[in-house]
């Protein structure tokens, strides 16, 4: 696996959360303007399962998940579908593809993980803000069954 790098808002216009009027798997969605859709607007909520939906301006409210938001959703009254405990921590993923990023990373050896002298890992990247504990060589097994079972939870069309 190459190491670039990767930032927690690469995955943030995409959550899996869980639906308050149904308890089923919702989705937290990036409002973009439609002239720029650069420019993140708001974010709004969906439930397929009961049809439930709430939308939160960027004018409204600036509390929209950012890097180190961590299994919180601030300013959301929101839960992230994927939480689990482990080695006394919270494992968690936004969603599908931030769940194959942590399991690569993970996963991959060792000295793959050490960014290239040449490219420096800028500090807001997720891989300089991996939490030690998931990383520790004595957790790694433990981690890696975490994020497996996570990805069982995971609904089959996400
Ligand atoms: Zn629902």
């Amino acid at each position: 696996m190459s190491v670039g790098q990767t930032f927690l808002s690469d995955f943030a216009d995409d959550i899996l959360v869980r639906c308050p009027d149904c308890s089923g798997c919702a989705r937290l969605l990036g409002l973009a303007n439609p002239d720029r859709p650069s420019i993140r607007e708001g974010s709004r909520f969906v439930c397929l399962g009961c049809a439930s939906f709430r939308d939160w301006s960027l004018r409204r409210s600036r509390s929209i998940p950012g890097p180190g938001a961590g299994p919180t959703l601030h300013g959301f009254e929101l839960s992230l579908w994927l939480p689990r405990p482990c080695c006394g921590e919270v494992l968690w993923a936004y969603n599908a593809r931030h769940l194959t990023f942590l399991q690569n990373y993970v996963a991959a050896p060792l000295r793959n993980r050490r960014p290239l002298k040449q490219v420096p890992l800028s500090n807001k990247s997720l891989e300089s803000r991996l939490p030690r504990w998931m990383l520790s060589a004595k957790n790694r097994r433990t981690v890696l069954h975490g994020l497996k079972t996570l990805r069982d939870h995971l609904v089959a069309d996400h």
